[in-house]
């Protein structure tokens, strides 16, 4: 694949101008997934455009912002527990404006100035270039409401400002919205139709990431697999499209490749993944690239046809693993993890049995486990009885979590003895005579510091692991 010409991007505004210091300090809160964080690091640059300084320190704050979560009832507990406490700060501050941002934004919409007299203002994922007209609203002593879902906005012209970084690994978000209607899930509710980000600018993106000194990126989305540039425009809209833009259009496969191509010593990551959505030449293409990582987030939820009908995957049990087996044949060593939903309604003993053993066929890496929590608004929400007891919930929750920990171990050990590439990201989390970093599938490695520092690519001998972790000592740098 040729290298992009980026004429186009030269005349608009990803470095944008920043005004003068207004001398007032941003503070930011994000929740949720790493769309969410990602996000925030936009809305830092469109404020630091205007004149904001960003602090993480919650006392110095002019504006608080908080972006949200609303995947499941606790993360929405989580964020008003949250709002509580700066009641404080507002009675000691009169001055400090605070502003929701995110999913629950975009859910309760105004509402949530009458459910949380704390808030001044509610901005939708859609609407963060209009919050410097939302802050004046608020400045002049109104509440601001902004929860427009976009068919267009990408954020593909703002340079994010990279927020609590490492300054070696960073997200770069490629699509947004999701079109996919899973029943339990309010996303599409909240982040609208599914749009794809010019892969000029996103090239772009990752060599500016690169001259700053990244060593890693993760191409975000979330259903990063149906990716598709077509020259602007919804992604259900592609069948309207001229045969030009068709026969030029560029799908996720060919985006990891300009990427890869584009540095190619830039270590690629992306997630999120979705089965219905992936195809052979996103994993030829992981394959054909030493710097795409072997690895894949790919969602299953429950491993029973039934449930997977009722959920409205549009794949079954069987494609599932056939999409397994194919990833496995292409790269074997490829780390995998999931998402896996405890207790859907209509959920019985055997469809979870289902679920147990679709997790023994595919031993995954690691994986993300919850209780079903009925989200309102959703298709499951309206059409189905959250009749599964909180008891077996939770039950059936605890074995798929002991049954993924087995499993963990079961991948960890696989790599006792070997020699893994390691990117060294900062200090282990128990102690600061050693080094974090991940292997190409994503396990977390640690191993003594000595000579190397972080933003280094390490070959690490795997001594000893946890199912979680694996343990080991440098050897040397990577040539
Ligand atoms: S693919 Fe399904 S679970 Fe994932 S964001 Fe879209 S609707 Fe939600």
């Amino acid at each position: 694949m040729g290298k992009l010409i980026d004429e186009k991007i030269q005349g608009t505004s990803l470095l944008t101008p920043k005004k003068t210091d207004n001398g007032r300090k941003l503070y930011i809160e994000s929740y949720g997934c790493q769309m969410n964080f990602s996000d925030s690091e936009i809305v830092a640059s469109i404020l630091s455009a205007e004149g904001f300084n960003t602090t993480n320190k919650l006392e110095e704050a002019d504006l608080v912002l908080v972006n949200t979560c609303s995947i499941r009832e606790k993360a929405e507990q989580t964020v008003r527990k949250r709002l509580e406490k700066f009641n404080a700060i507002k009675e000691s501050r009169p001055h400090v404006k605070v502003g929701v941002l995110g999913c629950m934004a975009e859910r309760l919409k105004s509402a949530f100035l009458e459910e949380e007299k704390i808030v001044d203002m509610v901005v939708g994922p859609d609407a963060y270039k209009d919050l410097p007209n939302l802050i004046q609203e608020v400045d002049e002593g109104r509440n601001a409401v902004n929860v427009i879902l976009s068919k267009e906005e990408t954020y593909a012209d703002i340079a994010p400002v990279r927020l609590n970084s490492n300054g070696v690994t960073a997200f770069v978000s490629i699509t947004r919205g999701c079109d996919n209607m899973c029943t339990f899930c309010v996303v599409p509710f909240t982040r609208g139709r599914e749009r794809s980000r010019d892969p000029h600018s996103i090239v772009k993106e990752v060599n500016e990431l690169w001259n700053k000194g990244f060593k890693e990126i993760t191409l975000l989305g979330q259903n990063v697999d149906s990716y598709l540039w077509y020259g602007g425009g919804l992604k259900k809209d592609f069948d309207k499209a001229s045969d030009l833009q068709k026969n030029t259009s560029i799908n996720f496969a060919k985006l990891l490749h300009l990427v890869a191509e584009a540095q190619p010593r830039m270590r690629i990551r992306f997630s999120t993944s979705n089965p219905q959505d992936m195809t052979l030449d996103v994993i030829e293409a992981m394959a054909a690239h030493d710097n795409i990582c072997k690895y894949i987030h790919l969602p299953v939820q429950s491993g029973s046809n039934k449930i997977l009908k009722a959920m409205n995957r549009q794949h079954t049990r069987e494609e599932y693993m056939a999409l397994i087996d194919n990833i496995r044949n292409i790269i074997p060593d490829c780390g995998i993890s999931q998402d896996m939903i405890a207790g859907f309604p209509t959920e019985t003993e055997e469809d979870h049995q289902d679920t147990l053993s679709l997790m023994d066929y595919v031993k995954y890496d690691f994986g993300f486990m919850f209780a079903y929590s009925e989200r309102p608004g959703t298709l499951a929400e309206r059409k189905l009885e959250d009749d599964i007891p909180l008891d077996v919930k939770k039950r059936r929750l605890n074995e798929i979590i002991t049954l993924q920990q087995r499993h963990a171990l079961y991948r960890t050990q696989q790599h006792l003895g070997k020699i893994e590439e390691v990117l060294i990201e900062g200090d282990s989390k128990k102690s600061d005579q050693e080094w974090m970093g991940r292997n190409t599938q994503n396990t977390v490695v640690v191993f003594p510091k000595e000579q190397y520092k972080v933003g280094d690519f390490v070959l690490v001998k795997i001594k000893d692991c946890t199912s979680a972790t694996l343990i080991g000592e440098a050897v040397g740098y990577t040539t």
